[in-house]
């Protein structure tokens, strides 16, 4: 801009120089030209005056001036010329101020020079004896004027070119420099040119408009990294340089890093030949899964590629844990082994008393104790069964309706199924909050079964004349039921593992009590699906307390 303006007020500035010179000498060649023919008028009257007194012996005694006289006959011959040889000159006949002064009576006209520098200018005027009388005078042409006057007309320019650029610079740089100087983050609080208002207050209205936009923006990807900040999968974006674009929590925690590694090249953070692979084959067929661990914990990376009118963008990749449900795989793999196993114990001793009896190998007086066995087994069986079918129901998760239940309700009814074993097992059971009407969120059945396995654990794992007491805390959100019993106590190294599907700490107690080793699994796994708590303290022959808190209704 600053250019653009220099130039101008260097073209402008010249050209009215040049104009003011043409001018000038315009006016300088017309002053000089009028002042020429008026004194040819003067120098007329007077010549003229001694002709007709005097004659041509007049015109031979005048002195040589300037003033060229010329007498010519009416035939067009020269009858005398001041500065000419009259003899040797042509007939003036045709000559055009000649001409006209013998038809008009007076004649004027201007000729130039072979050089072009000079001018004639003629004045004829016919005699009354008939004769012309021609005056001519030489004078300077426009061309002899400008070339008398170059020094001075460059002299002008050159001073006029110099004075030009500077003041075209200043001019330039004056104009420019407030523009230079506004303030676009308010564009409507500069007040320098009035004409850039309009202007200004576009860029006033578009600055707001890309306020807004980014704004947005700002918000969407503030929405965009909250959501996947909340992903407990690891989210990764790669440009397709496999640089990182953005990456989550999670898969920060994962590869252990932070936000400064967001543009860098993600292959300098993982640094595998495998994974690189991977990483190519995404980039070729669209998808690819590879497997990882670390801190003894697997993890799955699903990686897809990112594509647009196809023109590969980059790469998401995803990373999950599957370690829990590998681990969950690998327990239901036990968990089937371990039904065959238990379930085909008490059938192997039933098929095993049975054959004996069929085959008359039974003494008589035995007979009564191989049929209680077959029965015992049997019992132990359906046991079994009956915990197998719970804890499925429970793992499917279905097919259950949440009620209202009242905990005090259920252990009444427990404390009546149990009464009988306690007897035969000389252990009392206490429950003081008879009028207890809490509520809680579940299931009857499922709360039931708690407090069932619970109670009945502690009458199997007591001493006679020992006692389990049940109590009920209601709190502002959970309802607390502890079963405390006097027991055995479960020693420390076993408490962990207690809540395992078929985990016994003494295998012969627990058949002996008609135990399956599934009540605390069916426990834990109730208590879970009520999104309740369970708490075991415990303590070797002083006894153990189960807390089970379930949410209020
Ligand atoms: P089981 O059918 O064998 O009782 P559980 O899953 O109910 O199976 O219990 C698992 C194991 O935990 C039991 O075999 C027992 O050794 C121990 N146990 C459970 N409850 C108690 C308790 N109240 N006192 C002592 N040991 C217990």
């Amino acid at each position: 801009m600053t250019n653009k303006i220099f130039r101008a007020g260097l073209q402008l500035s010249l050209a009215a120089v040049s104009l003011s010179i043409l001018f000038i000498l315009l006016s300088l060649y017309s002053y000089l030209n009028k002042g020429q023919e008026d004194s040819l008028g003067e120098e007329m009257k007077l010549i003229e005056t001694g002709l007709a007194l005097n004659g041509i012996s007049y015109l031979e005694s005048l002195e040589k001036g300037e003033i060229r006289i010329t007498l010519v006959s009416e035939e067009g011959k020269i009858l005398f010329d001041s500065k000419g040889n009259k003899e040797t000159m042509e007939n003036h006949l045709h000559r055009e101020e000649i001409e006209s002064a013998f038809i008009k009576g007076i004649g004027k006209s201007q000729r130039m020079s072979k050089t072009l520098l000079e001018k004639n200018t003629y004045l004829a005027k016919k005699q009354k004896d008939g004769r012309v009388l021609r005056l001519s005078v030489t004078t300077i042409s426009m061309g002899g004027l400008v070339l008398s006057l170059l020094t001075e007309i460059a002299a002008v320019l050159l001073l006029s070119l110099l004075l030009a650029i500077f003041l075209s610079l200043r001019l330039a740089k004056n104009i420019v420099k407030p523009i230079n100087q506004l303030d676009l983050d308010s564009p409507n609080k500069n007040d320098i040119y009035e004409e850039i208002s309009p202007l200004l207050s576009r860029i006033e209205k578009q600055r707001k408009a890309i306020n807004r936009q980014l704004k947005e923006l700002r918000n969407k990807n503030d929405e965009f990294l909250q959501v996947i900040d909340c992903m407990k999968e690891g989210l990764i974006l790669l440009d397709k340089e496999m640089k990182i674009l953005s990456f989550n929590a999670e898969a920060k925690k994962f590869f252990d890093v932070g936000n400064e590694w967001i543009g860098k090249d993600f292959l300098n953070i993982y640094r595998n030949l495998d994974f690189i692979e991977t990483l190519e084959q995404a980039a070729l067929r669209g998808k690819a899964k590879y497997f990882a661990e670390k801190a003894e914990r697997k993890y799955q990376f699903n990686i897809s590629k990112i594509e647009s009118q196809n023109e590969f963008l980059g790469l998401v990749i995803v990373i999950f844990d599957i370690s829990e449900r590998l681990m969950a795989e690998q327990s239901r793999r036990e968990f089937s082994a371990n039904v065959s196993h238990e379930l085909r114990t008490p059938l192997q001793s039933i098929m095993g008393s049975a054959e004996l009896l069929e085959n008359g190998l039974v003494r008589k007086e035995d007979e009564a104790d191989f049929i209680g066995k077959i029965r015992s087994e049997a019992d132990r069986l359906l046991t079994l069964i009956e915990d197998i079918i719970k804890l499925s129901h429970l793992d499917e998760g279905k097919g259950f309706e949440m009620e209202a239940v009242r905990p005090a309700e259920a252990i009444k009814e427990v404390l009546g199924l149990l009464s009988q074993k306690a007897q035969n097992a000389e252990v009392k059971l206490f429950f003081e909050e008879w009028d207890s009407v809490a509520e809680i969120s579940g299931v009857k059945q499922m709360v039931t079964d708690i407090i069932y396995n619970l109670c009945e654990n502690g009458i199997k794992y007591n001493k006679k004349g020992g006692e389990v007491r049940i109590s009920l805390f209601e709190e502002e959100k959970m309802v607390r039921i502890s079963i405390k019993d006097t027991g055995i106590g479960i020693p420390l190294e076993h408490r962990d593992r207690v809540f395992e599907r078929f985990y016994c700490v003494d295998k012969s107690r627990s058949k002996r009590n008609g135990g399956t080793g599934l009540g605390l699994a069916i426990v834990k796994h109730a208590v879970s699906f009520l999104e309740g708590k369970i708490e075991l303290i415990s303590e070797v022959d002083m006894g153990t307390e189960v807390i089970i808190s379930l949410p209020k209704v």
